[in-house]
């Protein structure tokens, strides 16, 4: 998963920078801003969080277009890496979030060449050929729209001073903006406007937006129209809670999803636990439910960084570090721990642990989600059917390796009911939303292995 900002106006380069930080969730394996100045485009970024990817000395603060990007890679190597990316010619730089799987393909229709290994570096490379060739971004997208499969919430600027925002016919990907007199922001969370004190809107899937000035921008269809494909796990775990994806605020679809998981769920308990803090949300829908105490009795060290997203090599240490147990609150207890999902089990598994070594009698674990038996190509890191738990285990297996009394896991119907959208559930049904190849996208997008 990523997160993409930018702004068109004054001081462009400090807007697109406070805009990440408020996305900073959205992915901390590196960070990047591009900006334009005196018809040259720059960018300045680099490995990690924002405030340390990022130095504001090198950002031009005259700017008055500029572009933002946090990083969690889900293609390419972990480490090195980062967006915005520019094109050969250095005409134009993009910032995307999403997968394009056919990334190979297309550079070899569009280009005559083939040995992309980054989907991004060949999205902006044939982006400015067709740029070249129409001299306009809005056109340059729709050319390759009827191309590209994946999903893609974008921002492009030109040297020219030009910026294109978009959002792929599905919809797959969030993208909000804020449109005044005097400045255009983009955030691929709607809390990244809102917490800037900006009003926003949701761009609607298979749409764009193009400026050549301040005042003259045009929001037009993107391409062919398609089936929406909401992104479930957006909702499930990425979104803010305070963010809306669709008009439908996470926090709220969380604490449904938790209050699911109650109904079907008769187990004696003392407190229900959430997992801090993607598992909150749920944990309070959970508790409502069955009026039963909420109680934080996990301490998660939010500077440690979000074990799911850290690169295999230091998820274990991440997640050594990241959680400590409130003793005295879960000594005797019989706890209900409420998690937004299970992927690895890794997590799952060293909580219950912990809980169980500071007293408690028993851990009955439950996930906001369903199984996750099948990869995601379309942002989020989950390459290999290996890596899931659910795609070899069967629940009563998954329940043995974590250690908990008792495992519930909502239903697929459960979540489409409490988000009441169309959605991509491809991770939890294999039914994904564009005809693919799992095989060979498991090859394709095997990052870190390459
Ligand atoms: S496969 Fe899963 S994670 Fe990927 S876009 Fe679909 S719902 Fe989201």
């Amino acid at each position: 998963m990523c997160g993409i900002s930018a702004w068109f106006g004054e001081n462009a380069s400090e807007m697109t920078y406070e805009i990440l930080l408020e996305i900073q969730h959205r992915g901390h394996d590196a960070a990047g801003i591009a900006f334009l100045r005196n018809g040259k485009l720059k960018i300045a970024g680099g490995s990690g969080f924002v405030w340390n990817a990022i130095n504001p000395s090198k950002l031009d603060n005259k700017a008055r277009l500029a572009i933002g990007h946090v990083r969690y890679s889900t293609s390419g190597s972990y480490a090195g890496i980062y967006q915005p990316v520019v094109g050969r010619n250095k005409k134009i730089i993009l910032a995307f979030n999403g997968n394009i799987i056919n990334f190979r393909e297309a550079a070899t229709i569009f280009l005559g060449k083939k040995n992309y290994v980054w989907d991004a570096k060949a999205f902006v490379d044939i982006l400015e050929e067709l740029y070249e060739e129409h001299g306009n971004l809005a056109d340059a997208i729709r050319d390759i729209s009827s191309i590209l499969k994946g999903s893609y919430s974008l921002v492009a600027i030109s040297s020219r001073g030009e910026i294109l925002v978009a959002r792929d016919p599905r919809g797959i990907r969030p993208l909000a903006y804020s449109l005044g007199d005097e400045y255009l922001a983009v955030s691929s969370e709607t809390a990244g406007l809102s917490a800037l004190g900006l009003g926003w809107k949701e761009l609607e899937r298979n749409n764009l937006i193009y400026c050549q000035e301040l005042g003259s921008c045009s929001k037009e269809i993107l391409g062919k129209t398609l089936d929406p494909a909401y992104c479930a796990f957006e909702y499930i775990y990425f979104l803010r809670p305070d963010s809306f994806f669709e008009g439908i605020n996470a926090h709220e679809a969380r604490k449904r999803m938790g209050s699911k998981l109650a109904e079907k769920d008769y187990v004696e308990a003392d407190l229900v636990a959430p997992v801090p803090d993607s598992g909150r949300s749920a944990a309070i829908g959970y508790a409502i439910r069955r009026g039963l105490p909420l109680d934080e009795v996990i301490y998660r060290n939010r500077f440690s960084g979000r074990a799911f997203i850290s690169a295999p090599t230091i998820r274990r240490k991440v997640l050594l570090k990241k959680f400590q147990v409130m003793k005295e609150s879960v000594r005797d207890r019989k706890i209900i721990l409420v998690d937004d999902s299970i992927v690895r089990g890794d997590t799952s598994r060293h909580l219950v642990r912990l809980l169980r070594n500071a007293g408690a009698k028993e851990v009955h674990l439950r996930s906001a989600a369903p199984p996750i038996v099948s990869p995601c190509f379309f942002g989020i890191d989950m390459p290999t059917r290996e890596e899931l738990i659910a795609y070899s285990k069967s629940i009563e297996e998954i329940r043995r390796y974590i250690g908990a009394d008792t495992l519930i896991y909502n239903t697929v119907k459960d979540i489409k009911d409490s988000v009441g959208k169309p959605l991509c559930l491809g991770c939890f049904t294999s039914l994904y939303p564009i005809k693919i190849r799992v095989d060979m996208l498991e090859v394709l997008f095997s990052r870190g292995r390459r």
